[in-house]
């Protein structure tokens, strides 16, 4: 591990505070989520020394391996994840929804209604609800997400029906773009689409997490209103 976590980390801290500024948040509204996929374990635990709790994965077979790893090395504390909290962000399959929803603290990249109910069969009669995002497609590069707002809103009601689903939110990944506005209004279709299923669904609880911004766009992210940045390059430096 060459890289330098602890200064990439206070750099995206300097950032964090100028979007702030800025835009006029609170830092504390934003939770920094570190993106740990292709990233070998000691990396997740220089993270965690730094005072990382919240860490992402794309992939379910990698997380829950590196992740089991981690918890098992933390045993000593408590419940022996010393506040851990672990979310799945790349797209889920079918076959691989029963132990994501075993493992996961989250999964933020929920993106179709059969997923909802598979999840939502899956936790019937758990007493912890799973959190779950519902991914928006809002750029042009990627192919995950529910393609418009129509199919979000359905997604949203399903949602809301499961018991063992809390819904927290939506997620989206901005087009890979030099262009400001392009990156922008991605993140502002987010934010509309959250008002209008709060407006729907206002009996839920609310939907206050809005998951937006990666290493080179985090900060427009928070300017456009986002609860959680989720940063991988920025933190761990390029993936091997
Ligand atoms: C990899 C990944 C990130 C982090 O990307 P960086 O550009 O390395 O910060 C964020 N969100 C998702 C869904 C990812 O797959």
């Amino acid at each position: 591990m060459d890289y330098d976590i602890k200064a990439g980390l206070s750099r995206i801290e300097e950032r964090l505070a100028a979007a702030c500024l800025r835009s006029g948040r609170k830092r504390e509204e934003i939770r920094l989520m570190a993106v740990s996929k292709f990233h070998p374990l000691p990396a997740v635990e220089e993270a965690f020394k730094q005072g990382i709790r919240l860490f992402g994965e794309n992939r379910v077979q990698e997380g829950t391996e590196k992740f089991a790893a981690f918890r098992e090395t933390r045993r000593s504390g408590g419940d022996g994840r010393d506040g851990v909290e672990v979310h799945l962000v790349g797209s889920l399959q079918r076959n691989k929804a029963k132990k994501a929803a075993a493992f996961f603290d989250c999964i933020q990249s929920v993106d179709r209604d059969s997923l909802i109910d598979e999840l939502g069969a899956l936790t019937a009669g758990r007493e912890k609800p799973l959190m779950i995002l519902l991914e928006l497609h809002t750029g042009e590069e990627s192919k995950a997400g529910f393609p418009d707002t129509d199919s979000l809103y359905r997604g949203g009601e399903k949602a809301v029906s499961y018991p063992g689903l809390k819904p927290l939110g939506l997620m989206t990944m901005a087009p890979f773009s030099k262009d400001e506005k392009t990156i922008r209004s991605s993140f502002r279709r987010l934010r509309e689409a959250r008002d209008g299923l709060e407006k729907r669904f206002p009996l839920s609880g609310g939907w206050p997490c809005l998951s937006m911004g990666m290493s080179g766009d985090f900060e427009l992210a928070v300017e456009e209103g986002s609860t959680l940045v989720r940063i991988g390059t920025a933190i761990f430096g390029e993936r091997g």
